[in-house]
């Protein structure tokens, strides 16, 4: 419906505002369903850019955007990141002054505000309600975002109940389109959000939960754990997190750490709430490089440039663990998430299952064990896999994935296949066997059937006198496991659950019996050697650059109390340290750098930058060099604002001069200045609609006669059917042409 020139028109208010210069997958539709104001559901993975999703649409609607967002940091940090990018937005929640309210208020009356961030508790207060009333007849409500919208569902992990009464809110703004966000994968909790939220006839979009930027491996874990863990630390560049599965562990692993020189703090349940923002703030603005931390550590961290997420325990299950380590890497950089799996690992988390007891009768909860239990099974299959990690956790969601996907430790190493037919044929009879006999059994015990063993399992139940007992002694107990797990990776055997796991045929396995199906599996059995990080070693230069650019942004993040990934994200720093711009129209171009943030930094970046060439003998350009080896130089976007893009959107849609001015009350002249600017900007604006092409052709011959510079003589030269307005436009656009 919208057309395609509107597209460019968000595409320069993205480079605008934000800097960037494409959308990531699923921004384009999701932006241009919001304009043209329809329910929406967003369902996309932590990192996929779902804040953009409704800033941008805010920034180019009428009125005020108001956005739910449950953690006070997490409105906090986006206020600062807007303002940082030049947006005005602004939150209301219980951390401000009376004062600061009521100037807050009076900024939103005057339409001075584009976003007002709101705690959902704050919204079912009748005040809060009578005041969008009369903010929606003054200025205007444009949308209700709600940010983390599974907070609105008692089956996800965060329910919070003051989200319930969000759908109350409805009835009086009946026309105001609603927005919903959220990372959650599961199926139930996304149909509970349409449901809650009441959301009208709602465009649902799930983006793939996929996340490609993240290098995703299995350490099994050595005798001396700390020792593999410490070296690969300390090889480890840039923010990262480490889970612990107790606060006990937390403590230890913060201790040893420090001891050994790496920059670490706690962070748990245990601490008291204090410590817990101090350790939280320091992670945030890079005072320390790691965090070591419990689950309790998650929601509520908005630090984009997590580089690793090392998992020293085995998580309990595969969802948490895709929530836990997606916490690396939200800015779209190459980051790193590590588990390290030991089997002592499984017996601490056994443990920790049979101790679920019902609080009141002290009785053990079954159901909850035994879901418990199949979580951890899923997770050991995880971590024991040899097929693509992706295959596994993106199955987990439903969501089938191709494999090979060159950013896993099993696509980028994979181990040597062998033949396993024989072998296979050795335990599939024994598991058809036990079937035969009317009784299933797991493959433990199958495995001790195969190399003979005389334990009591076995014995008791005669199974040493079977014709599989003491087949498969010339394999290891590892090899038959691995073998084990393989077969039921590839569902060449099923596992059942009669409180515990027992092994099933199914066809795929008669197949391998009765010799039709052949069967290859990776073999791995010594532990995994350690590597060295995956990201790319960069030239010394750039690289020494990258860390002066870090600590200019580091200084400057202190003065103003920020957080540096406020400033830049680190994937501009890395583009400013390989491109080397010298100059502010050069700078410009780097993606992360928008209209204010060129406006504020480019002088101070730019001359670190020249410093820098200076300092290493490398040439040194300044703004006027006339060979400046980067595109031509474009005016500052700074002064360009959403009016400016509003009238663009219009004429791009084909309108007239006249109808904008009409419709937007205004001057013609005004909108024409509009144009002008836009164009003296670096927005491509078609001039058809305003000068016949022979005009313009007629303008251009007499400028290269008469020169640009002033337009008298330009006028002179063409006579009385031209006008000012013709000449001044095709001259803008001679300028933009270069
Ligand atoms: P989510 O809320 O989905 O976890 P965010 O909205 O916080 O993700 O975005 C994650 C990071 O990606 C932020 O640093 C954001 O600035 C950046 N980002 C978002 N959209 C783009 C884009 N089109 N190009 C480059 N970076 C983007
Ligand atoms: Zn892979």
């Amino acid at each position: 419906m919208l057309a395609a020139t509107q597209l460019t028109n968000i595409e320069q208010a993205l480079k605008h505002y934000f800097g960037y210069d494409e959308f990531r997958s699923g921004q384009r539709e999701i932006i241009t369903t919001a304009l043209a104001n329809r329910d929406l559901l967003v369902i996309m993975p932590t990192g996929g850019g779902k804040s953009l999703c409704f800033q941008l649409p805010a920034l180019l609607k009428q009125g005020v955007t108001i956005v739910v967002s449950p953690l006070i940091a997490l409105m906090q940090d986006q206020v600062q990141q807007l303002a940082d990018n030049g947006i005005s937005a602004t939150f209301l929640n219980s951390s401000i002054t009376t004062e600061e309210r009521r100037e807050r208020a009076a900024a939103i009356y005057n339409g001075e505000i584009k976003l007002l961030y709101l705690a959902p508790e704050r919204l079912n207060q009748e005040f809060i309600s009578n005041f969008l009333v009369d903010l929606h007849q003054e200025v205007g409500i444009a949308g209700f975002a709600i940010d983390e919208a599974h907070c609105v569902s008692e089956w996800g992990h965060d329910f919070r109940p003051d989200y319930r009464k969000l759908s109350q809110l409805r009835h009086y703004f009946p026309k105001v389109p609603w927005l919903g966000l959220t990372a959650t994968a599961t199926d139930r909790v996304r149909q509970d959000i349409i449901k809650q939220l009441d959301l009208q006839d709602p465009d649902v979009h799930v983006a793939s939960f996929n996340r490609p930027n993240l290098y995703y491996e299995v350490r099994r874990k050595s005798t001396t754990p700390y020792k593999e863990l410490l070296a690969q630390v300390k090889q480890s560049e840039g923010s990262g997190i480490i889970y612990c599965l107790s606060r006990k562990k937390v403590d230890e692993l913060t201790a040893k750490l420090s001891h050994d020189g790496i920059k670490v703090l706690p962070y748990h349940a245990g601490l008291d709430s204090q410590t817990r923002t101090n350790n939280q703030n320091s992670f945030i603005r890079d005072d320390v490089q790691i965090m070591i931390a419990t689950v309790a550590f998650g929601m509520g961290i908005n630090k984009p440039d997590v580089r690793f997420v090392i998992h020293y325990d085995l998580p309990r299950n595969i969802e948490g663990y895709y929530q836990e380590s997606g916490r690396a890497g939200r800015d779209g950089e190459p980051s790193h998430c590590t588990l390290y799996f030991g089997l002592g690992d499984i017996k601490t988390i056994e443990y920790l299952i049979a101790q679920k007891v019902d609080r009141e009768t002290g009785l053990a909860l079954e159901e909850e064990q035994l879901i418990a239990k199949q979580q951890l099974r899923r997770v050991i299959n995880y971590a024991e896999a040899s097929e693509c990690r992706r295959i596994i956790q993106l199955g987990y969601f439903g969501e089938s994935f191709p494999g090979n996907c060159d950013n896993c430790d099993n696509c980028k190493h994979p181990r040597p296949i062998s033949d396993w037919t024989i072998e296979s044929q050795k335990l599939l009879s024994c598991v058809a066997r036990f079937g035969k006999q009317g009784r299933n059994f797991g493959l433990a015990h199958t495995i001790d059937v195969l190399r003979g063993s005389k334990n009591d399992k076995v014995l008791k139940n005669g199974h040493d006198t079977m014709s599989t007992y003491g087949i498969g002694k010339d394999r290891t107990q590892n090899e038959w496991r691995t073998l084990g797990r393989s077969l039921l990776h590839q569902g060449l055997v099923d596992e059942t659950s009669d409180g515990y796991s027992v092994l099933t045929m199914n066809a795929l396995s008669w197949e391998i019996l009765t010799g039709k199906r052949k069967v290859e599996i990776a073999i791995d059995l010594a532990p995994p050697t350690v590597e060295t990080s995956d990201i790319t070693t960069n030239t010394a230069e750039i690289q020494f650059l990258y860390s002066r650019l870090q600590k200019l942004r580091k200084q400057y993040a202190d003065a103003n109390k920020v957080p540096p990934y406020v400033i830049f994200a680190d994937s501009s720093l890395r583009l400013m340290a390989q491109q080397q711009p010298q100059t502010l129209s050069q700078f410009a171009q780097i993606s992360g750098v928008g209209a204010r943030k060129l406006a504020q930094y480019g002088e101070m970046f730019t001359g670190e930058i020249r410093a820098f060439r200076a300092e290493s003998g490398l040439s040194v350009l300044t703004e006027s060099d006339p060979t400046p080896p980067m595109p031509a130089p474009r005016a500052r976007k700074s002064d360009v604002s959403h009016t400016h893009l509003e009238t663009l959107d219009f004429y791009q849609r084909g309108m007239s001069l006249a109808e904008i001015a009409e419709k937007r009350s205004m001057r013609e002249n005004t909108i024409f200045d509009h144009l002008l600017k836009l164009m003296e900007c670096g927005y491509e604006v078609k001039i058809d609609q305003i000068v016949a092409p022979e005009k313009a052709t007629a303008i251009e011959q007499a400028i290269a006669v008469v020169g640009a510079e002033r337009l008298t003589p330009i006028k002179v030269h063409l006579g009385d059917d031209y006008s000012y307005e013709e000449i001044k436009i095709v001259r803008a656009r001679m300028n933009m042409r270069g």
